[in-house]
Protein backbone atom coordinates (compact mmCIF):
# COMPACT_ATOMS: atom_id res chain seq x y z
CA UNK A 1 0.00 0.00 0.00
CA UNK A 2 1.13 3.11 -1.06
CA UNK A 3 2.05 6.06 1.68
CA UNK A 4 0.01 9.08 2.24
CA UNK A 5 0.73 12.09 0.32
CA UNK A 6 3.65 13.98 2.77
CA UNK A 7 1.26 17.16 2.63
CA UNK A 8 -1.72 14.90 4.27
CA UNK A 9 0.43 13.07 6.61
CA UNK A 10 1.60 16.32 7.73
CA UNK A 11 -1.88 17.67 8.19
CA UNK A 12 -3.16 14.19 9.27
CA UNK A 13 0.08 14.81 12.47
CA UNK A 14 -1.46 18.01 13.35
CA UNK A 15 -5.09 16.75 13.80
CA UNK A 16 -3.66 13.74 15.50
CA UNK A 17 -2.51 16.02 18.70
CA UNK A 18 -5.79 16.67 19.96
CA UNK A 19 -6.64 12.82 20.22
CA UNK A 20 -3.27 11.69 21.42
CA UNK A 21 -3.11 10.25 25.20
CA UNK A 22 -6.87 11.50 26.04
CA UNK A 23 -10.13 9.42 26.26
CA UNK A 24 -11.37 7.77 23.23
CA UNK A 25 -15.11 6.08 22.85
CA UNK A 26 -14.99 2.55 23.45
CA UNK A 27 -17.61 1.90 20.62
CA UNK A 28 -18.75 3.08 17.92
CA UNK A 29 -17.09 6.20 15.79
CA UNK A 30 -13.67 5.45 17.30
CA UNK A 31 -11.50 4.60 14.58
CA UNK A 32 -10.01 7.84 14.15
CA UNK A 33 -8.67 8.37 18.17
CA UNK A 34 -7.77 4.35 17.71
CA UNK A 35 -5.65 5.06 14.59
CA UNK A 36 -3.59 8.17 15.89
CA UNK A 37 -2.76 6.47 19.22
CA UNK A 38 -1.16 3.77 17.16
CA UNK A 39 0.53 5.96 14.81
CA UNK A 40 1.93 7.31 17.78
CA UNK A 41 3.07 4.35 19.13
CA UNK A 42 4.40 3.48 16.09
CA UNK A 43 6.09 6.94 15.36
CA UNK A 44 7.90 6.25 19.04
CA UNK A 45 9.25 3.14 17.98
CA UNK A 46 10.24 3.79 14.83
CA UNK A 47 13.12 6.55 15.99
CA UNK A 48 16.06 4.55 16.09
CA UNK A 49 18.02 7.38 17.78
CA UNK A 50 16.31 6.08 20.79
CA UNK A 51 17.78 3.97 22.23
CA UNK A 52 14.86 2.83 24.94
CA UNK A 53 12.32 3.96 22.11
CA UNK A 54 10.42 0.24 22.92
CA UNK A 55 10.81 1.73 26.87
CA UNK A 56 9.21 4.59 25.55
CA UNK A 57 6.47 3.20 23.80
CA UNK A 58 5.41 1.11 26.94
CA UNK A 59 5.30 4.60 29.50
CA UNK A 60 3.05 6.22 26.65
CA UNK A 61 0.40 3.22 26.41
CA UNK A 62 0.46 3.73 30.26
CA UNK A 63 -0.71 7.22 30.08
CA UNK A 64 -3.60 5.64 27.62
CA UNK A 65 -4.98 3.44 29.97
CA UNK A 66 -4.48 5.31 33.22
CA UNK A 67 -6.09 8.17 31.93
CA UNK A 68 -8.79 6.25 30.38
CA UNK A 69 -9.77 4.39 33.40
CA UNK A 70 -10.12 7.52 35.31
CA UNK A 71 -12.39 8.66 32.22
CA UNK A 72 -14.27 5.71 32.86
CA UNK A 73 -14.22 3.83 35.77
CA UNK A 74 -16.83 5.61 38.33
CA UNK A 75 -17.78 2.56 39.95
CA UNK A 76 -16.23 2.44 43.58
CA UNK A 77 -13.13 -0.45 43.60
CA UNK A 78 -12.44 -2.97 46.12
CA UNK A 79 -8.47 -2.59 45.10
CA UNK A 80 -6.49 -0.78 47.89
CA UNK A 81 -3.02 -1.02 48.90
CA UNK A 82 -2.01 -3.81 50.70
CA UNK A 83 -4.61 -6.23 48.34
CA UNK A 84 -2.20 -8.99 46.18
CA UNK A 85 -4.68 -11.57 45.68
CA UNK A 86 -4.85 -11.30 41.93
CA UNK A 87 -0.57 -10.90 41.58
CA UNK A 88 -0.18 -14.53 42.39
CA UNK A 89 -1.34 -15.35 38.65
CA UNK A 90 0.01 -15.78 35.57
CA UNK A 91 0.92 -12.29 34.11
CA UNK A 92 1.12 -12.37 30.61
CA UNK A 93 2.79 -8.79 29.01
CA UNK A 94 4.49 -7.50 26.07
CA UNK A 95 8.37 -7.25 25.66
CA UNK A 96 8.07 -3.19 25.24
CA UNK A 97 6.69 -3.46 28.80
CA UNK A 98 8.75 -6.23 30.55
CA UNK A 99 11.97 -3.34 29.05
CA UNK A 100 9.73 -0.94 30.66
CA UNK A 101 9.98 -2.45 34.14
CA UNK A 102 14.01 -3.76 33.85
CA UNK A 103 14.57 0.11 33.99
CA UNK A 104 12.69 0.12 36.81
CA UNK A 105 14.31 -2.59 38.73
CA UNK A 106 17.48 -2.59 37.33
CA UNK A 107 20.18 -1.88 40.34
CA UNK A 108 17.34 -3.29 43.42
CA UNK A 109 18.98 -6.51 44.30
CA UNK A 110 16.30 -7.43 46.50
CA UNK A 111 13.92 -7.96 43.81
CA UNK A 112 16.65 -8.41 41.07
CA UNK A 113 17.21 -11.71 43.02
CA UNK A 114 13.47 -12.26 43.73
CA UNK A 115 12.62 -12.16 39.69
CA UNK A 116 15.75 -14.89 39.27
CA UNK A 117 13.96 -17.05 41.85
CA UNK A 118 10.95 -16.44 40.13
CA UNK A 119 11.48 -16.91 36.72
CA UNK A 120 12.93 -20.58 37.86
CA UNK A 121 10.07 -21.48 39.28
CA UNK A 122 7.97 -20.46 36.15
CA UNK A 123 10.51 -21.88 33.64
CA UNK A 124 9.46 -25.18 35.63
CA UNK A 125 5.78 -24.72 35.49
CA UNK A 126 3.34 -25.03 32.20
CA UNK A 127 1.74 -22.27 32.26
CA UNK A 128 -1.64 -24.20 32.45
CA UNK A 129 -0.06 -24.93 35.98
CA UNK A 130 0.59 -21.82 36.46
CA UNK A 131 -2.70 -20.54 36.29
CA UNK A 132 -3.74 -22.55 39.03
CA UNK A 133 -1.23 -22.37 41.21
CA UNK A 134 -0.53 -19.17 43.61
CA UNK A 135 2.75 -17.93 42.69
CA UNK A 136 3.49 -13.90 43.87
CA UNK A 137 4.85 -12.06 42.08
CA UNK A 138 8.21 -11.19 42.43
CA UNK A 139 7.13 -7.24 41.85
CA UNK A 140 4.87 -7.56 44.94
CA UNK A 141 6.77 -6.35 48.62
CA UNK A 142 4.83 -6.56 51.56
CA UNK A 143 1.72 -7.30 49.41
CA UNK A 144 2.07 -3.50 47.04
CA UNK A 145 2.71 -3.71 43.86
CA UNK A 146 6.43 -2.40 44.48
CA UNK A 147 6.94 -0.96 40.80
CA UNK A 148 3.32 -0.05 40.72
CA UNK A 149 3.62 3.37 38.07
CA UNK A 150 5.79 1.37 36.40
CA UNK A 151 3.30 -2.03 36.00
CA UNK A 152 2.42 -3.52 32.85
CA UNK A 153 -1.26 -2.21 31.15
CA UNK A 154 -2.52 -6.14 31.79
CA UNK A 155 -1.82 -5.10 35.79
CA UNK A 156 -3.42 -1.75 35.56
CA UNK A 157 -6.24 -3.32 34.02
CA UNK A 158 -7.20 -5.92 36.83
CA UNK A 159 -9.68 -3.75 38.89
CA UNK A 160 -12.35 -5.90 40.97
CA UNK A 161 -15.52 -4.17 42.14
CA UNK A 162 -15.98 -7.12 45.18
CA UNK A 163 -13.14 -7.97 47.23
CA UNK A 164 -15.50 -11.16 47.89
CA UNK A 165 -15.04 -12.77 44.61
CA UNK A 166 -11.49 -12.06 44.12
CA UNK A 167 -10.99 -13.99 47.92
CA UNK A 168 -13.64 -16.65 46.44
CA UNK A 169 -11.60 -16.94 42.91
CA UNK A 170 -7.87 -16.30 44.59
CA UNK A 171 -7.86 -17.78 47.61
CA UNK A 172 -10.28 -20.78 47.31
CA UNK A 173 -9.92 -21.75 43.73
CA UNK A 174 -13.58 -20.56 42.69
CA UNK A 175 -14.40 -20.67 38.82
CA UNK A 176 -17.09 -17.74 39.39
CA UNK A 177 -16.11 -14.73 37.07
CA UNK A 178 -14.15 -11.92 37.93
CA UNK A 179 -16.33 -8.73 39.04
CA UNK A 180 -15.19 -5.18 37.16
CA UNK A 181 -16.01 -2.09 35.85
CA UNK A 182 -18.16 -2.62 32.54
CA UNK A 183 -15.68 -0.92 30.52
CA UNK A 184 -12.46 -2.38 31.46
CA UNK A 185 -12.85 -5.63 29.43
CA UNK A 186 -12.76 -2.98 26.21
CA UNK A 187 -10.24 -0.58 27.69
CA UNK A 188 -7.75 -3.48 27.85
CA UNK A 189 -8.47 -4.88 24.60
CA UNK A 190 -8.18 -1.30 23.19
CA UNK A 191 -4.98 -0.50 24.83
CA UNK A 192 -3.40 -4.14 23.65
CA UNK A 193 -4.69 -3.87 20.00
CA UNK A 194 -2.87 -0.47 19.64
CA UNK A 195 0.24 -1.48 21.32
CA UNK A 196 0.65 -4.47 18.75
CA UNK A 197 -0.47 -2.70 15.71
CA UNK A 198 2.66 -0.21 16.63
CA UNK A 199 4.73 -3.30 16.92
CA UNK A 200 3.67 -5.20 13.37
CA UNK A 201 4.52 -1.47 12.05
CA UNK A 202 7.43 -0.91 13.41
CA UNK A 203 8.75 -4.64 12.16
CA UNK A 204 9.16 -5.83 15.89
CA UNK A 205 7.69 -9.06 17.44
CA UNK A 206 4.42 -8.11 19.21
CA UNK A 207 4.04 -12.08 21.15
CA UNK A 208 3.02 -11.75 25.10
CA UNK A 209 4.99 -13.27 27.16
CA UNK A 210 5.47 -14.70 31.09
CA UNK A 211 6.22 -11.71 32.77
CA UNK A 212 8.77 -13.19 35.47
CA UNK A 213 11.02 -14.92 32.34
CA UNK A 214 11.00 -12.34 29.95
CA UNK A 215 11.65 -9.79 32.91
CA UNK A 216 15.28 -12.45 34.38
CA UNK A 217 15.99 -12.01 30.83
CA UNK A 218 15.74 -8.36 29.93
CA UNK A 219 17.83 -7.52 33.43
CA UNK A 220 20.23 -10.25 32.56
CA UNK A 221 22.42 -7.35 30.42
CA UNK A 222 22.33 -3.85 30.54
CA UNK A 223 21.49 -3.50 26.66
CA UNK A 224 18.89 -5.84 26.58
CA UNK A 225 16.83 -3.69 25.04
CA UNK A 226 19.14 -2.14 22.49
CA UNK A 227 19.96 -5.54 21.42
CA UNK A 228 16.05 -7.01 21.01
CA UNK A 229 15.38 -3.97 18.97
CA UNK A 230 17.99 -4.55 16.56
CA UNK A 231 16.58 -8.03 15.75
CA UNK A 232 18.50 -10.44 18.26
CA UNK A 233 16.25 -13.42 19.31
CA UNK A 234 16.92 -12.79 22.87
CA UNK A 235 13.07 -14.31 24.35
CA UNK A 236 13.25 -17.34 21.84
CA UNK A 237 13.66 -19.60 25.17
CA UNK A 238 10.33 -17.55 26.66
CA UNK A 239 7.11 -19.03 26.52
CA UNK A 240 4.67 -17.26 24.53
CA UNK A 241 1.24 -16.98 25.81
CA UNK A 242 -0.49 -20.27 25.11
CA UNK A 243 -3.52 -18.03 24.47
CA UNK A 244 -1.47 -15.90 21.93
CA UNK A 245 -2.07 -17.72 18.91
CA UNK A 246 -1.13 -16.73 15.24
CA UNK A 247 -4.78 -17.53 13.88
CA UNK A 248 -6.68 -15.41 16.48
CA UNK A 249 -8.67 -13.40 16.21
CA UNK A 250 -6.92 -10.68 17.89
CA UNK A 251 -4.30 -10.84 15.56
CA UNK A 252 -6.60 -10.05 12.56
CA UNK A 253 -7.37 -7.12 14.36
CA UNK A 254 -3.94 -6.20 14.94
CA UNK A 255 -3.05 -6.62 11.05
CA UNK A 256 -6.11 -4.32 10.82
CA UNK A 257 -5.09 -1.96 12.20
CA UNK A 258 -1.69 -1.72 11.06
CA UNK A 259 -3.04 -1.99 7.73
CA UNK A 260 -4.85 1.45 8.18
CA UNK A 261 -2.16 2.80 9.79
CA UNK A 262 0.90 2.01 7.43
CA UNK A 263 0.10 4.99 4.33
CA UNK A 264 0.02 7.08 7.34
CA UNK A 265 3.65 6.92 8.71
S1 LIG B 1 3.83 -6.18 38.29
FE1 LIG B 1 2.93 -5.31 40.16
S2 LIG B 1 0.71 -5.23 39.74
FE2 LIG B 1 1.61 -6.62 38.22
S3 LIG B 1 1.41 -8.70 39.11
FE3 LIG B 1 3.45 -7.90 39.69
S4 LIG B 1 3.15 -6.95 41.72
FE4 LIG B 1 1.11 -7.19 40.79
Amino acid sequence: MERLDISIRQQLLKDDAELIGKPFELAGNNARAVQANTRHMALILQDSAVKDRASRMAAFAEVLIDVNLHHYVKEPVACARGCSHCCTTYVSTSLPEVFRLAQAVRGKGMTHARVIAAAARAKAMPQLQREIDRVNCPILDNHACSEYLHRPVVCRAVLSTSLKTCELIFLKGSSIPFTAPPSLGSLRSYIIIMMRAAMVLAGLPHRNYELTHALQIALAQADSEERWLAGEPLFDDVAIDRLDQETSQLTKIVDGLAGAVRPTI
